[in-house]
């Protein structure tokens, strides 16, 4: 911040304004650019320089994905809190308190009801800026909740992976929501509703390892991480140098571990077809 931003920031009778000079540029992540701020939003947070998906939040990933911009959000599954009484350098329940003061959501997994190209669909949006997407008890609940609102409604449950793995402040209640999960996408199975994965950067841990890679199809955003274990952890175990690109979208569609890298702005049509063709192979069977 700025000589200017901090007085102006210290004077509460000034009046804000959203157009001010730190609000008005985004510099890209990725190729250090700078984009006008509403350019970038415009682009949807793509870097119109580089190309380079910002990680984004599930209000915006709704609002470019379902139909008119219209969608029913879900309500998010009420769980047991902090059943640890966990604490690290901070008390687990303050970190909670953090993230939703922090305004991302109640937990890192929220669910909506819209239509996608007309197709209905529940799509489930997990948000990196809340504890870093990890999968809790009430990330778990929601997609459950997401799987049992897509059987209800008839249609398809999209999900949008984004997470640093298991919340660790849960311990083994945390890990029980791999199977969870799991069995809730085989009752979707059994209902005979398509499960559809985007992967978006990051995807990792315990996440990879039970319903991000259980999609009937697996897309991925372009250049998003997705892995288990960490790179410097698989070099340091197997003692060997890791190949350019190891653990990206695109090197992880040659490898045959994805079925498409998709940009973002080509999702909604792509998801919309794929909706298509695979609710109509269902009415056909
Ligand atoms: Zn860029």
């Amino acid at each position: 911040m700025n000589w200017f931003s901090r007085v102006r920031n210290a004077m509460p009778f000034i009046a804000r304004q959203d157009n001010s000079p730190d609000n008005l540029w985004h510099k890209c992540k990725a190729c250090g650019e700078m984009v006008f701020a509403k350019e970038f939003e415009d682009n949807l947070s793509v870097c119109p320089k580089c190309g380079h998906h910002e990680r984004i939040g599930s209000a915006a990933r709704f609002a470019m994905l379902f139909d008119d911009q219209l969608w029913e959000e879900l309500p998010s599954p009420v769980v047991k809190e902090d059943p640890l009484k966990f604490r690290d350098s901070k008390k687990y329940a303050d970190r909670l308190k953090a993230a939703r003061a922090a305004n991302v959501g109640n937990d890192a997994l929220t669910n909506a009801l819209g239509r996608i190209k007309s197709h209905k669909a529940v799509v489930g949006v997990q948000d990196f800026a809340f504890m870093g997407g990890s999968m809790g008890m009430a990330v778990g609940a929601a997609f459950i909740a997401g799987t049992e609102r897509a059987i209800a409604e008839k249609c398809p449950y999209v999900i949008f992976t984004a997470a640093g793995g298991a919340r660790m402040q849960e311990g083994i209640l945390s890990l029980m929501q791999m199977p969870r999960s799991t069995v809730a996408i085989t009752r979707l199975h059994a209902a005979g509703l398509p499960y559809i994965v985007v992967l978006t950067d990051p995807t990792t841990g315990g996440v990879t390892a039970s319903y991000a890679m259980l999609g009937d199809v697996q897309m991925a955003e372009p250049n998003a991480l997705i892995g288990f274990a960490g790179q410097r952890v698989i070099e340091q175990t197997i003692r060997e140098k890791l190949p350019e690109g190891f653990q990206r979208s695109e090197y992880l569609l040659e490898h045959g571990m994805l079925d498409m890298v998709v940009e973002r702005k080509d999702l909604r049509d792509r998801l919309g077809s794929v909706i298509d063709y695979l609710m109509a192979a269902k009415a056909a069977a």
